[in-house]
């Protein structure tokens, strides 16, 4: 499989020279099975370049194409390019969005919910494409072509969801947005006062902090890519721990224990530049046996078949 990154900020979109080299749109993987339909990992606003690129090169320009979105969640950051989809205009294209099920509201209300007039000026009902969405229940497995997906629950406000993308003899995990699994769980509610350091957990927390690592690492296990929000510093982490977001050295931890090969920080915090990007990748290489690399928009890897 082929896999290209198209947006690999956190929070926001930050064009500029202190973001060129790593790049300043928000999340958003495209892998590529061998002979099968394409899949698309999250909609932020690095969604935009990729829509045009699949317009005038592949068979979407003609309106013949189909691809498959898998939406972590629906934090803006994971679905503000959805409105600048170039292939979503033209008639004949066909998309595929899945996110996690909720018990307050649909996932196509949500979507629709930000072309309203308020925001934009076409609404979702009258886009060309025929889009088709799939609430996912935890845990759920299924398949798109010759592609076996799986997803487990994560640590963040409103509930995201990680998932593994295993095709061609090789396996993807994509782990964003999410807190480490040992200070504070994080559910539908936002939390207003996070726990000071050194609060003891309640047993009923713990034991679903325990059970959600397990399937994080499950998911991950022998992965070849291990893509993994690490938007915070230590230090960060501390005074904000109920954000919902890793750091370097808790993606490494998952990573090792679920024997996966390499490991690829995103979600990078929008404030990171380059250069301090360059850092924190450096200090991460000497803490573990690991290959490790820093997700970069037009970075595109070839795994498994394709190698
Ligand atoms: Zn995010
Ligand atoms: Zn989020």
């Amino acid at each position: 499989m082929k896999v290209r990154f198209w947006g690999v900020r956190g929070s926001y979109p930050v064009p500029g020279p202190e973001t060129n080299r790593y790049g300043g749109n928000t999340s958003c993987v495209e892998i590529r099975p061998e002979g099968g339909p394409r899949i698309i990992i999250d909609a932020g606003t690095g969604l935009r370049k990729l829509g045009k690129e699949l317009m005038a090169t592949t068979e979407f320009g003609a309106g013949h194409g189909s691809a498959h979105l898998l939406v972590s969640h629906t934090h803006w950051d994971h679905i503000q390019g959805l409105p600048f989809f170039a292939p979503l205009y033209q008639a004949g294209n066909r998309l595929h969005v899945y996110a996690r099920q909720r018990d307050d509201t649909r996932l196509g209300a949500l979507i629709a919910a930000q072309n309203e007039s308020h925001y934009f000026s076409v609404p979702f009902e009258q886009v060309k494409a025929e889009v088709q969405f799939r609430e996912l229940v935890e845990g759920e497995q299924f398949e798109i072509g010759p592609a076996r997906i799986s997803c487990a629950r994560l640590n963040h406000p409103w509930i995201a969801i990680a998932y593994r993308i295993a095709t061609d003899d090789a396996v993807v995990a994509y782990v964003t947005d999410t807190a480490p699994f040992r200070d504070i769980l994080i559910e539908q509610e936002f939390i207003h006062q996070p726990p000071r350091p050194g609060d003891p957990l309640k047993p009923e927390d713990a034991a679903k902090l325990g059970a959600m690592r397990d399937g994080v690492v499950r998911l991950c296990e022998g992965a070849d890519l291990v893509i993994y929000d690490t938007q915070f510093t230590p230090e960060e982490y501390a005074s904000r721990p109920h954000w919902g977001h890793s750091c370097p050295e808790d993606a490494i931890e998952i990573a090792e224990a679920a024997g996966a090969r390499t490991v690829a920080l995103f979600h990078h915090a929008p404030e990171r530049s380059d250069d301090q990007l360059d850092q924190v990748l450096t200090e991460c290489r000497g803490k573990t046996k690991l290959e490790v690399i820093a997700a970069a928009e037009s970075l595109e890897m070839e795994l498994g078949r394709w190698r």
